[in-house]
Formats: structure tokens, sequence, C-alpha cells
């Protein structure tokens, strides 16, 4: 579809990449979302896939289990793209955003309403939808309508790639802000996927080393080249030695490893979602050893801070993307996602390349 008047809101139909049953995905003909109060429509550039996109896909996200992710699934929660039509009945959008700007959208949608929204905690609202996770349409398609106050402009020194990944990058800001990462300390990240080499990029800049704790060639070889001082396989690292752990692998036992790590009186940032029980954790022992554990949700207040960071240089892109795929090749993007020996942990679609 081809977008003559920027003011107007195209119609019609529009490419989406959807989800369609457990381990299928398929490009659906969808209506272009409609016109709505306070929302802009946006034209995605570039959409990051990453684990919670793998859960989709299989069926095993929450999200899908508990209902709240109905089939079809148009996925995308990690994406930059441009505005194409205001909100409507204005000729801009809300003064800040303005057809033709650059942008990325933070994922959780509060409602602005509820007692945790009142209180400035927008990341525990009760009324939550979350982009391309349930409630709202993903970016793995032509067009999205997005709140504009749900939008961050991309500033120009910032290329896509690297706005893509923003919204990975805002959580693990979040953990380090959390466990208050600071200069000269001890810090061990855990995983060497997109998680975990932001993790290491920001942890320099924070404490100044980093040490990683990988479990493919491929990871270790990117945590190195991101600037890990050592690296590590698992049961490796030296033992309660570390003052900041972060846990960005998602796996179980990760958690074992994060928890004998950490020294007396340290914190861990557990950013990486295991979806299986950990057996056996000595809570006396974590306890004794005064260990502070911050389950790290997300980054909703960190997005202009990020911007900032990968703009000023201090966060790059450069080695983190393996490919770029049109979106009519999701299968293969996502095949590739689960490949452990790709060059580098990002995949994303380019929705404009159909
Ligand atoms: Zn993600
Ligand atoms: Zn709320």
């Amino acid at each position: 579809m081809t977008l003559r008047n920027t003011d107007q809101w195209p119609t019609g139909t529009m490419r989406a990449a959807a989800v369609v049953a457990p381990g299928v995905t398929e490009i659906l003909e969808l209506p272009v979302p409609p016109p709505a109060p306070g929302e802009v429509l946006i034209a995605p550039l570039r959409v990051g896939l990453c684990g919670t996109d793998l859960e989709l896909l299989h069926g095993t996200a929450s999200y899908v289990r508990d209902g709240r992710a109905p089939y079809p699934h148009v996925f995308g929660h990690e994406w930059v793209g441009r505005v194409v039509a205001p909100a409507p009945g204005r000729s801009g959008t809300d003064g800040r955003i303005t057809v033709g700007d650059r942008v990325v959208g933070h994922t959780m949608i509060s409602c602005g309403d509820c007692r945790a929204c009142h209180r400035g905690r927008r990341n525990e609202c009760a009324r939550l939808r979350e982009v391309g996770l349930y409630g709202q349409q993903g970016a793995a398609a032509q067009y999205l309508r997005m709140p504009a106050r749900a939008l961050s402009v991309v500033p120009d020194a910032v290329d896509d790639a690297a706005a893509a990944l923003v919204e990975p990058a805002v959580t693990v800001l979040e953990g380090l802000d959390r466990v208050r990462c600071s200069p000269g300390e001890r810090v061990l990240v855990i995983g060497t996927g997109t998680i975990g080499l932001l993790a290491v990029q920001l942890g320099r800049r924070l404490a100044g080393k980093v040490d990683v704790v990988g479990v493919d060639a491929a990871g270790l070889d990117g945590a190195h080249t991101m600037g890990a001082h050592r690296c590590f396989r698992p049961g490796e690292a030296p033992a309660g030695h570390y003052d900041v752990v972060v846990e960005a692998s998602g796996a179980g036992a990760a958690f074992h490893e994060a928890l004998r790590t950490t020294a007396v009186g340290g914190r861990i940032a557990a950013v990486g979602v295991a979806a299986e029980a950990v057996d056996a954790v000595h809570v006396g022992d974590l306890v004794l050893r005064g260990i502070t554990v911050h389950g790290i949700r997300h980054g909703l207040d960190q997005y202009d801070r990020v911007l900032q960071l990968f703009a000023d240089g201090a966060l790059t892109a450069t080695g983190m993307v393996a490919a770029v795929l049109p979106l009519d090749r999701v299968t293969d993007a996502f095949r590739l996602l689960q490949d452990p020996s790709r060059t580098a942990p990002k995949v994303a679609l380019d929705p404009r390349a159909v």
C-alpha cells in the first residue's frame, strides 16, 4: 500500500507476520488498524526477535497458555518505525510526536488510571497491555497503531539497528540500576544472548570490568568482542566473588550459578525468564550470605536514557545482529534464532521488504 498524503490514515489491508498455531507462522492480509483517539499509525522499519517471540511461536509463553495471546498472533515488541499518520483530529499528534518522526515504542502500555499508575509505578499497572505479547498487535506488520504517549523519538545518531535494540536494553539498564551497580564492583553476566551482551556493554561502563558465563562458543566469542574481562563455562567462575550478578540466560540452572558466584552482601538481577522451576535453592544460605535477588520486570522508564546511551556510543549494535530478513522469510528468521552457531545473538525482520 502506498501512502500519498501523510495526514491521511491509510485504509484497506496490510501484510503481517503471525503465529497461527504452535510452531507455525504465516504472512496474513489483515485490516490496517483503524484510527483511535490519541494513537498514531507507524510503519515499522525493523523488528527484533527474541526468546519471548520463540515462546510465543512454540506456545509456551504464559500469554499463550492463559489465553491472553490468541491465534493469529502478530508478534514484534522490539522495533523502530516511522510515524506515517497522526492521531485523529489533529494536524500533528500530541505535540511531542509528529508525522515523519522515527520512533521506538514502549512495550508496556499502562492504563494511567489504576492504583499503581497513580503511584507512578507504571510497570506494575493492573491493566497492562504489552505490544506484540498480549492486548496489542505487534510490529511484525506493515502498520502498527500506538498511543503517542508510549513512543520515544529516536535521535539521528542512533541507526535502525541500534534503535531496535533499545527495548531489550531498557530492561538491562533497569536491572543494573536496581542493583546499584557501581564503579569498581565485581560484575558477572550469565548468558551471552542479546540481554547478556548488552549487560556486558553497560556493566563495563558502570563498573569497569565484567566477567561472563556462557554455554556456546559463538556467544562467548561475542562477549569477548564486547570487552568481557574473563569468559567462563558454567561452574568455572570463582565462587562467592561477585558484588553484582546479572542472570540473563533464562535457564533455570543458571540461578544456581548466580547464587554460587555471588559474594556476601551481593545482589542478583534476574532478567532471564526461566520457564522451569529451580529446585533445591538453599534459602538459608541466601539469608546468611545477605544476598538480594531482584526480579527485573521491564525498564519502562528507561527508554530515553537508553537512546542517549546509544547516541553517545556507550552502547552499540556492532556485533549484536546476525541477520535482517524480509518479513516473508519469518520462518527462516525463527530457524536462525534457534541456531546456537549463528554469528551474533539478534535476528531481525524488515517489514518493508516483503
Ligand atoms: Zn524481547
Ligand atoms: Zn494502570
